[in-house]
């Protein structure tokens, strides 16, 4: 969450700097009982104080609703503001500089670099858009916007514009603003030809500058306007426009995405003109590509809710299971709207008006839910049905990679729908879905309530992180087997050998919901082991992970008996019965 400009210790400054109990403070009545502060937690309502604020950690935690974190998480969810935003405030209010003023040479000159590309962008909107409003050369265009029902405020708000169909309208006009064809073409405004010399990326197409959160023009989508190819075609990526990075509509949309704390996702530039001119203005798009973690992030810090409008078709479907894993690690609430065969965002709001477009998404059903009832419909539950699925899921989990959390979300949610365990959607054989699909013994734990002694491992482990490895070392992730745990281990073991002694606070970063509502109501507490304990408790708890897991595999040996004995299977049933005698014997000497 931190941009490449606030470095990881500023913000550590920062926090260290900032008094939480101030900082809250201001917006709670804390009162001191012991180490820490307790008030009423100002993120649901409550009538006895179970806010509580631990200055030492500087970390909060309600335990009424879960909500906790730090003091940039508290600033971020009751001021509803973005990590830089907290940090420059409360940067601000304890005086300490962010490191703008402190670049290096080659910094220095990469940010130079990139305030030319903005103005030339800046410039190049402009320009685009003058030509649209008024030059004769730009009535097909103003007729097109008109008939696709663009009204001139939204072609003002968004700064739409025309690019001439010539080859260096855009280039002498941005010369004549001294800048340099150079400078434009590095803005991706101009392409270089083979033989030397520059000629205009954008011709005969209306444009649409995109804009960055601060409002900065970052790069252009332009549509042709007559019948050359390609239909859509983006600016280039450059040092300032990160394609992945970036939402079209965001900008002028993000003060109606706040209040009605839901984002309307739609895949194109007019879909999105569209449905803002027909006052649902809580959109936005990607750019023509498919939905990338990091827009999820983003649009997580704008709203609790996403709508995926999605085309009704094949292609639809496919999109909206890639979409699933980016979900689900982010922990945000996301639906999907179908529109019926042959309907994009665009034509059923002008062909069925803004009242049933708000019904549907009124209506719109949870995105997991949805395409598993999807894949369901395709190929039915029987067993053969569910490998078919497994089938269709292992590529996305494969397409996952070392995203640990990512995939063992997804992997979790989908094979309790289908009654399968996780390692039959991880395994690349495809039998073993269907031999012992019946099996089902269930052991992942998925209540509420921690067990005792995986809440102890986590607790230790949060304040003394050096032990993780031994920990990992001796199987701590086949015994830690509650969902909640498993989420905060995978994202422990994705973090830990990197960063060394921050954990806590990229936990808190990276986690959310039940995870990071854990963390903290384990640190507000007062520690369970004493530092000088330390090494003594690591020993013990290494000895019981590992004395656990030998419980277990005893145990699976025991079912797996029981069920060769079922089957008549009499070669399994005596290898088994030899492992278990083995095993006995281990385990009384
Ligand atoms: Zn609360």
């Amino acid at each position: 969450m931190t941009t490449a400009f606030f470095q990881d210790n500023t913000a550590q400054l920062v926090k260290d700097a900032a008094d939480i109990v101030d900082v809250i403070g201001e917006q709670v009545s804390l009162r001191k009982t012991g180490i820490n502060y307790k008030g009423l937690c100002p993120f649901h309502s409550e009538k006895t104080p179970s806010f509580t604020v631990n200055p030492e950690k500087g970390i909060f935690h309600c335990f009424g609703c879960g909500a906790g974190g730090d003091v940039f998480t508290f600033m971020m969810n009751f001021h509803q503001m973005t990590f830089p935003e907290a940090l420059k405030e409360l940067a601000g209010r304890y005086h300490i500089q962010l490191p703008e003023q402190k670049l290096s040479a080659t910094d220095q000159a990469r940010l130079r670099k990139k305030d030319r590309l903005y103005k030339a962008n800046e410039k190049a909107a402009d320009l685009y858009h003058d030509f649209l409003l008024h030059q004769p050369g730009a009535r097909a265009a103003r007729e097109y916007l008109e008939k696709r029902g663009i009204p001139p405020d939204i072609v003002t708000s968004f700064k739409l514009g025309y690019a001439p169909e010539r080859w260096d309208f855009l280039l002498k006009a941005l010369r004549g603003a001294n800048i340099s064809p150079e400078t434009a073409a590095d803005a991706g405004l101009v392409v270089e030809k083979k033989q030397g010399g520059h000629y205009d990326r954008f011709r005969d197409r209306i444009v649409c500058p995109i804009f960055d959160v601060s409002g900065r023009v970052i790069a252009f989508g332009g549509r042709i306007l007559g019948s050359g190819e390609p239909k859509y075609l983006n600016s280039p990526e450059t040092p300032v426009f990160n394609k992945s990075r970036t939402l079209y509509g965001l900008y002028q949309n993000k003060q109606k995405i706040r209040k009605e704390n839901q984002i309307v996702l739609v895949e194109g530039n007019f879909d999105l003109l569209s449905l803002v001119a027909h006052n649902i203005g809580n959109v936005c798009a990607p750019l023509g590509t498919a939905l990338t973690p990091h827009q999820v992030r983003i649009l997580k810090r704008y709203a609790s809710g996403v709508i995926l409008l999605f085309d009704g078709d094949a292609a639809g479907l496919k999109a909206a299971m890639r979409a699933v894993p980016l979900f689900l690690t982010e922990q945000l609430d996301a639906r999907v709207v179908l529109l019926p065969p042959d309907h994009d965002p665009d034509t059923f709001v002008r062909a069925f008006g803004e009242k049933q477009m708000e019904k549907e998404i009124a209506m719109a059903r949870s995105l997991p839910e949805f395409v598993f009832e999807r894949l369901v419909q395709e190929h039915g539950l029987t067993l053969e049905g569910k490998g078919k699925i497994v089938n269709e899921l292992r590529p996305i989990i494969k397409s996952m990679g070392d995203r640990n959390l990512q995939r063992s979300l997804f992997v979790s949610h989908f094979s309790r729908k289908l009654g399968l365990q996780p390692e039959h959607l991880l395994k690349n054989d495809k039998q073993s879905v269907l031999s012992t699909a019946s099996a089902g013994h269930k052991r992942k734990h998925s209540s509420p309530d921690l067990p005792l002694k995986q809440k102890q491992i986590l607790e230790f482990l949060l304040y003394y992180p050096e032990f993780f490895e031994p920990f990992l070392d001796a199987g701590i992730e086949k015994v830690m087997d509650h969902d909640t745990c498993q989420v905060i281990l995978n994202c422990m073991t994705d973090i830990v050998p990197a960063e060394g002694s921050a954990v806590v606070d990229l936990l808190l970063e990276q986690l959310s919901g039940r995870e990071r509502s854990l963390i903290s109501s384990l640190l507000v507490k007062t520690p369970a082991f004493a530092e000088e304990k330390k090494n003594e408790v690591a020993g013990e708890m290494i000895h019981w992970i590992k004395h656990h897991i030998f419980d277990l595999e005893k145990d699976e040996i025991t079912r797996r008996i029981n069920e060769a004995h079922q089957a008549n299977d009499t070669v399994l049933l005596m290898e088994l019965l030899e492992k278990k005698k083995e095993m006995d014997e281990t385990s009384t000497t």
